[in-house]
This record gives structure tokens, C-alpha cells and sequence, in this order.
């Protein structure tokens, strides 16, 4: 077995564990390997062993292997869960199946314009600064309704849910912290009327305080293709990701 498969086969078991220790059907948690950085080829050892969500943070490298393995396109999600700027919205309203992280209107309405119109809606999710903290990128939670309401009016996308990267904690009480303030504000989505049914929350190292508190999607990376290359990555250039 490739050392991807056996990552994937020992997320999935988190996945489950974590599941089960909260009394959750497995089957609500939907696994997205995170790529970026990694080749194409780690992409197809993936797939080979049974995943068939990915996700990935820059627009030309995620569009660069879309293409790569134009074969199984229509057997993959593609997520874009980094930064978007506008001046990058087109490719990633054509190329892409979901996107994590709208943290403005306009982002939005850019992609609900650029979206093909043979294809499926875009699948989106805002990211949420639930952390608040200055530097993070995200809306703030007074500002998440408004901005729902606004995006999930909009042709060509349909709106799914929530998004964030909250600061890293070591102790799971604190992981759990704003994975619950998130699922709270999905409540509030719901209790005014609007349909989400996702929360994208839980990174390699803290997807157990993620999945007891209700995430829908899980964003792993590191556990699945191995540490990233910081010297070329450029996610030094970003909010956090790392
Ligand atoms: C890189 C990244 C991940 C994956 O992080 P790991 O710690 O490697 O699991 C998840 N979400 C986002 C938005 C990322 O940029």
C-alpha cells in the first residue's frame, strides 16, 4: 500500500472515531484532502485509494491539476478553500465545484456572474473570522447573516454553510471553543430561514474538536500527503494556512 493510502486509511479511522465518540453517523463527515503543494501524481495515489474530494488553496495550481487529471473530472469535487482575490474569480467559477472561503460580497456576486450556465451551481461556504482576531481573513460573525442572505439570492451558487480557520490550540477544550461559536451561527442561519447544511471546520490537528462540534467537512492535508515544503510553498504570503 502506498504511504497515501495507508494516511487516508488512518484519517478515515480518525474520522470515524471521532464520529462515533459523538454520536454521529460517520457518513456526515465528509473527508476533503487538501493537495496543495503537492503533485498531481499524489492527487491520482489518492484517488486510487478511494478519495474522491480535493481541495486546493492557489487559483493557476489548482487549475493546473483539474487539468492534469481531466480524465476523472467528473469523478472528483473540487474544492478552492484559499483566499480569493476578484481579479482571479472566472477560472475558479468555471474549473471548480465548490468554494470555502467568500468573505465578501463581491467575491460572490463575481462568481455567481461567471459561473457557467450549463453547469451545476457553485457550492459556497463564507469563512467566518470566528477567532476575531485582526489579521485573520473571514467575515465577522454580527456580519455573517447579512452577508448569507445577500449570497444565497444569487443565480449560479447555491449557498451550503460555513467556513473557518480558527487559531491553533493545543488542548481539545480550546479547539472546541469557536468550532461551537461556528455551529452556533449556522444555527442562527437556519433559525432565519436559510438552508445550510455544512460546516467546513478541522484541520489535520484539531479534526476530533471539530467533528464533536458538529463539522460537516473536514480539511486534511498534512495527515493525508505528508508536511508541506514551506521554502517553495507560498503560504507565507497568506493568512494562515499552514
Ligand atoms: C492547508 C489548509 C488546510 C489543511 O491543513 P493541514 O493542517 O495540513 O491539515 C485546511 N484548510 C485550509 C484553508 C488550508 O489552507
Amino acid at each position: 500500500m502506498s504511504v497515501i493510502a495507508a494516511n487516508l486509511q488512518a484519517v478515515n479511522r480518525r474520522v470515524a472515531a471521532a464520529a462515533q465518540q459523538a454520536g454521529r453517523p460517520a457518513g456526515e463527515v465528509t473527508l476533503l484532502a487538501v493537495s496543495k503543494t503537492f503533485p498531481a501524481a499524489a492527487v491520482q495515489a489518492a484517488f486510487d485509494a478511494g478519495q474522491r474530494a480535493f481541495g486546493e488553496n492557489y487559483v493557476q495550481e489548482g487549475v493546473d491539476k483539474i487539468a492534469q487529471l481531466g480524465d476523472l473530472r467528473d469523478q472528483i469535487s473540487w474544492h478552492f478553500i484559499g483566499p480569493l482575490q476578484s481579479n482571479k474569480t472566472r477560472v475558479v467559477a468555471e474549473r471548480f465545484d465548490w468554494v470555502h472561503a467568500i468573505d465578501r460580497l463581491r467575491i460572490a456576486e463575481r462568481l455567481s456572474a461567471q459561473r457557467p450556465a450549463g453547469m451545476a451551481p457553485l457550492q459556497v461556504c463564507l469563512q467566518v473570522n470566528i477567532s476575531g482576531e485582526a489579521s485573520k481573513s473571514g467575515v465577522a460573525p454580527d456580519e455573517v447573516p447579512a452577508l448569507a442572505r445577500a449570497v444565497a439570492a444569487l443565480p449560479g451558487l447555491r449557498l451550503r454553510g460555513l467556513m473557518a480557520i480558527p487559531e491553533p490550540q493545543s488542548d481539545m477544550e480550546a479547539q472546541r471553543r469557536p468550532f461551537a461559536a461556528l455551529r452556533a451561527l449556522a444555527d442562527t442561519l437556519r433559525a432565519a430561514g436559510l438552508d445550510v447544511d455544512t460546516l467546513s471546520m478541522g484541520m489535520s490537528a484539531d479534526m476530533e474538536a471539530a467533528i464533536a462540534e458538529g463539522a460537516t467537512v473536514v480539511r486534511i492535508g498534512t495527515a493525508i500527503f505528508g508536511a508541506r515544503d514551506h521554502a517553495t510553498a507560498p503560504e507565507a504570503t497568506q493568512a494562515r494556512p499552514a
